[in-house]
Order: structure tokens, then sequence, then C-alpha cells
């Protein structure tokens, strides 16, 4: 179930590369939110479910003193790997997002890039608990999430990227069950060698659809002040592609 962050950890950031060039605006966004919405000024912050630690190092670029938390190692290894060649200190620790036991050590935490939708309805309550007990007064929670139209992109979708020396093709099909709110997610990552030779890689996840509103309750259940913005911007249009939850623990 978890290829794409064990055997294809190494791949992960060359897949995704597209995403590694946006993180600057992502930050941009987020850095308004700290300033515009937070109840504190923001310096420590816990980047959950970091993965090879795209924006938790832009976060720890700008002075941030970040932790990164992962399930996985093989991701953290790259993390890691990735915060001594550019000369940062980001500590990563490797964890369930669902069994954090922080209490008021965070001025903000953090989860990019989907990794919220993992959580089901009962574990999303859970993680908000845990993230609130996390933050300090005055604090922030910031999640993006896909819209649900997400899901009805043509399938299947096919694109290439290159790693040094290796092709790599990956294959998406997405398939949404709209009465359970998952979308079930197939991919098929080819990597291919010079010689022509490859390696196929399946990758089979189960993703939570969750619309702007029921994000709003579950989070508003827990959280003191919610807000679901857009696709970074502090507002929200008709058409959003993607949206961000930000939740506030009282000052
Ligand atoms: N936030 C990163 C990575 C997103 S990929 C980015 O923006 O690039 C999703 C990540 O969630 C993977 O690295 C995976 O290992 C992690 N993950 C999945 N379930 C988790 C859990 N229960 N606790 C912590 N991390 C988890």
């Amino acid at each position: 179930m978890h290829e794409l962050y064990t055997a294809l950890a190494e791949y992960y950031d060359a897949i995704y590369r597209g995403r590694a060039e946006r993180v600057k605006e992502e930050i941009d966004f987020v850095e308004e939110i700290f300033r515009e919405d937070a109840g504190r000024r923001v310096s420590r912050v816990l980047d959950l479910a970091c993965g090879t630690g795209i924006p938790t190092l832009e976060l720890a670029e700008r002075g941030y003193d970040v932790v990164g938390l992962d399930l996985h190692g093989e991701m953290l290894r790259i993390a890691r790997r990735k915060a001594e060649g550019r000369g940062l200190s980001v500590e990563f620790l490797q964890g369930d997002a669902l069994s954090i036991n922080f209490e008021d050590e965070f001025d903000a935490v953090t989860m990019f890039f989907s990794s919220i939708t993992y959580f089901d309805e009962s574990a999303i309550k859970q993680l908000f608990n845990s993230v609130k007990r996390a933050l300090r007064p005055g604090g922030v929670f910031i999640a993006d999430f896909p819209a649900w139209h997400y899901s009805g992109r043509a399938n299947p979708t096919v694109w290439d990227e290159r790693k040094g020396e290796e092709g790599i093709v990956i294959t998406d099909w997405r398939e949404l069950e709209p009465a359970f709110q998952k979308l079930r997610f197939k991919r098929l990552v080819q990597i291919i060698r010079p010689d022509g030779s490859v390696r196929a890689f399946m990758v089979d996840d189960e993703l939570n659809v969750y619309t702007p509103r029921e994000m709003r309750l579950m989070a508003g259940s827990c959280f003191d002040d919610v807000r679901v913005y857009g696709n970074l911007k502090r507002d929200m249009g008709p058409r959003e592609s993607r949206y961000w939850l930000v939740a506030l623990k009282r000052a």
C-alpha cells in the first residue's frame, strides 16, 4: 500500500517535480496565513507527514524552527540527506501523526499535499485533538486537500519524468466511491534504465474525499475558529482545485 513512500521513496521528488517547483508559492501563502490568521507570532513549526521534506526544508530555509514527522524511514532518510546538503538544521522524527504526544510546543502545525486525506472521519478527529494539544494558544493548524472533482480527471492519467539516467513513466487510475467518499488510487510506476530494462511498481492507495463544509464542521468540533480557503489565496472561489484548512486554537 505504501510503495510510493518506501520502495519508491528515492523517486518521490522526481515523480512530483512540478510540485517541488511550486513549493515557494505554497510557503508564501502559508506565511501569509501565519501573519494574518494566527493568534501569535509563528516561529516553531511541526510539519506532519513531511515526506522527503519539500515544504519542511522551505520553511527551514526561511528561518523557522521546524520539526518534520513522517511514518516512513525511507522518506525521512531523503529529507535528512537534503537538509544536510542545503546546510539546514531540521529535526526529523519517525512516527505516526495519530500518536503524537506534544503539549503546548508549536506555534503552527502543517500537513501538506493532501496527506490529511489519509485519515477517515474517526482518525481525523483524533488527529485534530492531538494537533490542538501540540499547539500553543493562538497557534494555527494548516492542511491542504484536493477538491471533490479532482477525481473526475480523465482516466488514466499518464506522464513521464526523468531521474538522472533513468526514465519514469507514471500511469494513474482514480476511482471514486461517492457513497463512501473514498478515492481509490491505483498507480503504475515504471522505472526505465538506460539499457532499456524496466522495473515496475504498483501503488494501491485509498484516500478520503472531504468537502470544504465537512472539513469545516469536523475541525469546528475541536478548534476554536476554522476557515477554509481556496488554493493559494485567503478567499474561496466557486471552482477551486484545492482547499486550505486553517484551524485556530484560542489565544
Ligand atoms: N507533506 C509532504 C509529503 C506528502 S506524501 C509533501 O508535501 O511533499 C504523504 C506522506 O504522508 C508520506 O511521506 C507518508 O509516509 C506520510 N504518512 C502517511 N500516513 C502517515 C501517518 N499516519 N503518520 C505520519 N505520516 C504519514
